[in-house]
């Protein structure tokens, strides 16, 4: 069965490296350079319980999705060699205020009530479990089972083993519309820099092109609109590896993520402002100044990077992975603020779909036509 992806983030070179696995022939279009995009940008938290504050069911799939990243970490470093930067750092939610502190109480209880640890702990506890943060705070939540990758090692093993195995990449080539034929998806059109442009047939397009996933001509009109959120980003060195901290440490303003070397990313924004790619100092400003309200040696941190890029959006339902409404036509988008902890849940997802074409086995709601 040959299989077209369009899009080389986390979730296509996933998505190509699952098919490839189970036999499939694989066509990969990026049009710039693989990984280059939101998933590499990315803090690499694997969120699945801090990041859910009211009920939901979610948390059930982003358990298990965490759960997967692990096994896949150790999988990646065993087909590559490549560390991934896996680590099982646990995330400290520290509340401000008191009014804080009761809605991450609240957070907690609902999620021990699912099954899953998340310990409330008082200011001094907070601080026995993470000397380097701020005595001015309220109480937190730990949670435990929350870990790292680091997207760009990430990145860097799962282009090593997509290149190890039978997947033919095209980089630099823009695929720019879905063809179809008697109502089904039969392959896409492309341009390659210069005036080449081209057609590829395959029996099934998968479209993972993360916040530009609604923009190819000739799809169907109930296609759900993909928006970019705008994250920008603040990486620091610190003077002493130990002023870094040790777990995730997060609040309702942002997060700090030490890397265990004594560099720490810090973020982040979440801005409408389409796909304008600039980095505003105001925000760097506030980014880095809740960095320092979090874990205070931080002030003494020299700046090594900023950047900013696109979570692609499209609800607040979660991503978006299942077919169409035209069959043989696949969408692997929307994952917003945690793409990579749902990585490789939406491979194993995608390829069983597409695999066996049997919509109903999507874990999401697939879309309706
Ligand atoms: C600042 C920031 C912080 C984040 N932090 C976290 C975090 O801590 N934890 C977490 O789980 N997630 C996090 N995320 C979210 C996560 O990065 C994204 O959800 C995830 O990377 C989306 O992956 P993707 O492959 O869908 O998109 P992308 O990585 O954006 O990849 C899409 C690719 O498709 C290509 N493409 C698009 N259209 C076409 C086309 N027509 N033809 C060919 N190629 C095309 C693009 O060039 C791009 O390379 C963060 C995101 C940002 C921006």
């Amino acid at each position: 069965m040959k299989i077209i992806i369009i899009g080389g983030g986390v979730v296509g070179c996933g998505a190509a490296l699952e098919l490839a696995d189970r036999g499939a022939e694989v066509l990969l279009f990026e049009r710039g350079e693989l990984g280059a995009e939101a998933s590499s940008a990315a803090a690499g938290i694997l969120g699945a319980q801090v990041e859910l504050k009211e009920p939901s069911p979610l948390l059930k799939r982003f358990v298990r999705a965490r759960a997967l990243m692990r096994e896949w970490a150790s999988e990646l470093e065993q087909r590559t060699g490549d560390d991934v930067g896996y680590r099982a750092s646990g995330v400290l939610r520290v509340a401000r205020d008191s009014a804080d502190f009761t809605a991450i109480q609240r957070q907690a209880a609902w999620q021990r009530a699912e099954g899953v640890r998340s310990d409330v702990l008082g200011a001094a506890e907070a601080r026995r479990l993470a000397p380097a943060i701020s005595g001015g705070l309220h109480g937190a939540v730990w949670f435990e089972d929350d870990a790292q990758v680091d997207p760009r090692k990430l990145m860097r093993a799962l282009i090593s083993a997509v290149s190890r195995i039978n997947i033919e990449v095209r980089r630099d080539c823009e695929v720019t519309g879905v063809l179809t034929e008697s109502g089904r998806c039969i392959g896409v059109e492309f341009k390659q820099p210069g005036p080449n442009r081209g057609v590829a047939y395959a029996d099934a397009v998968v479209v993972a092109g993360g916040s530009w996933s609604s923009r190819l001509a000739g799809l169907p009109c109930d296609w759900p609109q993909v928006e970019p959120i705008r994250g920008q980003m603040l990486e620091l060195e610190c003077e002493t590896p130990s002023d870094s901290g040790s777990p995730i440490v997060y609040n309702c303003d942002g997060y700090v993520v030490p890397r265990g070397t004594g560099r720490v990313v810090c973020g982040s924004t979440m801005e409408s402002v389409g796909f304008s790619r600039e980095v505003t100092p105001n925000a760097i400003e506030s980014i880095r100044k809740n960095a320092i309200t979090l874990v205070p040696a931080l002030s003494r941190a020299r700046t090594v990077a900023t950047w900013s890029n696109f979570r692609p959006f499209c609800g607040p339902g979660g991503p978006v992975i299942g077919v169409s409404s035209v069959p043989r036509l696949y969408l692997a988008a929307g994952h917003h603020r945690n793409g990579i902890l749902l990585a490789r849940h939406t491979a194993l997802a995608i390829a069983d779909a597409v695999l066996t074409n049997r919509p109903d086995i999507l874990p999401y709601a697939p879309l309706r036509s």
